[in-house]
């Protein structure tokens, strides 16, 4: 099946939204194997619409349009259907009948309904009408000689809504082979770094598909089967996770179904639950993080158990005061420094009785750095059961970037102790 979208609208045509339509729908449609071989975007206007579906049906079978749904004259999109397939438009008295209540409890009674209103329930009369719970506009499948127009609204909301309940189980029903993905979670390596690493796998997929996508500062792998049961997409996804286990295994922090977040890192989750599951107690010494490696672990319900206190501790007299940080120490080799690190992390697990101390030491910036000590310098010290270490990390980006990637890479480390636990 071959697919084409149209997104209706000239705001999009002027840049004033992103038409954020036509990559959710493509995502959705290459996650099942559909092909897009092609997105247009159009304004408000009847002529030009009708000669992008003689366009479109020169190789599609099925073209999905968004927006031009409404109820005002630039709303256009189902009248260049109808006109496309030589078609009239007739009122469904079904669709009126739920426009018609929906419009009377927003505009207080069915005699203000304004009278433009009725166009949103005018179709061909073999047309499929798609319900719309979400707003006033209808979807429908528009069809004739094979061919077909599935229009449905603008509003992202009623959109997605729409075509995960209506359209996707329509145009996946024509498909017997079923599609299942699984995701991957790497941290400690970039968006380029692994495309290199899998480089022999992407460029030899096919079934399953592969698909990379940068997350802040992580990336996430989808990778996708298809074939007629569940058993055997299973089989190929995990044949397939192997091979990337074998060439990335060590950035990889957690793999999962679709319920794994697509836009939010894990890592804080992973961590969390490692704790419980190894029956370990943390507490953490933050500098440069300032209470976000705290605040990621509170995010986890029930981290009570595991997690026991934090200390902010900004200066030096903090460092000392607090967690028994040396003088001597800060003197000679400064705040930022594995030395510190280290006394940080041996401190808060000294005085709190946790199981493992955790601290972040390093220079935030835009100011502060230097040839030696430059912005993004962060230690990250680790204590656990008598022994103490720290790393160096230089992160790059803005201020909240780089707090962000110190306090996830120092609950990496944590994740990395208990995995080897
Ligand atoms: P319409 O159905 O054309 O009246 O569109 C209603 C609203 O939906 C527009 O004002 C936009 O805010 C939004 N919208 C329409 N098309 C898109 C699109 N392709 N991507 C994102 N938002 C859209
Ligand atoms: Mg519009």
């Amino acid at each position: 099946m071959n697919v084409e979208i149209i997104s209706v609208g000239t705001e999009l045509l002027l840049g004033d939204i992103l038409n954020t339509n036509a990559q959710y729908i493509s995502k959705e449609l290459a996650a099942i194997g559909i092909n897009v071989y092609r997105q247009m975007t159009l304004g408000d206007n009847i002529d030009r619409l009708v000669r992008s579906f003689e366009m479109a049906f020169e190789r599609a079978d099925v073209v999905l349009t968004t927006g031009g749904l409404g109820p005002t004259g630039d709303d256009i999109t189902k009248e260049a259907a109808a006109k496309y397939f030589g078609q009239d438009m007739v009122l469904d008295q079904e669709s009126w009948t739920v426009i018609e209540d929906m419009c009377a409890r927003y505009n207080g009674g069915k005699d203000r309904i304004p009278k433009n209103n009725i166009k949103q329930a005018m179709f061909p009369k073999n047309a499929d009408i798609i319900p719309n719970p979400n707003g006033t506009a209808p979807g429908a499948v528009f069809k004739k000689d094979g061919k077909r127009i599935i229009v449905m609204p603008g509003p992202p909301r009623e959109m997605k809504a729409m075509f995960k309940n209506s359209v996707l189980p329509l145009l996946m029903d024509e498909n017997s082979d079923i599609f299942r993905s699984k995701y991957i979670r790497f941290f400690g390596i970039g968006e380029s770094g692994l495309e290199m690493k899998l480089m022999d796998i992407l460029n030899s997929q096919t079934n399953p598909t592969v698909a990379l996508y940068a997350k802040e500062g992580e990336v996430l792998v989808r990778v996708t089967a298809r074939a007629k049961d569940e058993q055997e997409c299973m089989h190929l996804i995990d044949a397939k996770i192997e091979e990337i286990k074998a060439v990335s295994g060590k950035y990889i922090y957690l793999i999962g179904d679709d319920s794994i977040s697509e836009s939010q890192s894990e890592m804080e989750k992973v961590v969390a639950g490692l704790l419980h599951e190894k029956n370990k107690t943390i507490a953490v010494a933050e500098s440069c993080t300032g209470g976000l490696v705290a605040s990621y672990l509170v995010s986890n319900p029930g981290i009570s158990d595991c997690f026991m206190e934090a200390c902010v501790t900004y200066t030096n007299n903090a460092k000392m005061r607090r967690l028994g940080v040396k003088e001597e120490t800060l003197e000679e080799f400064g705040a930022v420094s594995h030395q510190t690190a280290v006394e940080m992390a041996m401190g808060i697990a000294s005085t709190s009785n946790a199981d493992i101390g955790l601290s972040t030491t390093g220079i935030a910036g835009p100011e502060g750095g230097s040839d030696e000590k430059p912005v993004g310098l962060v230690y990250i010290g680790l204590y656990y059961n008598g022994k103490v270490t720290s790393i160096k990390k230089v992160f790059t980006g803005d201020r909240r970037k780089i707090r962000e990637r110190a306090a996830r890479t120092a609950l990496n480390q944590v994740r990395c102790l208990l995995v080897e636990e």
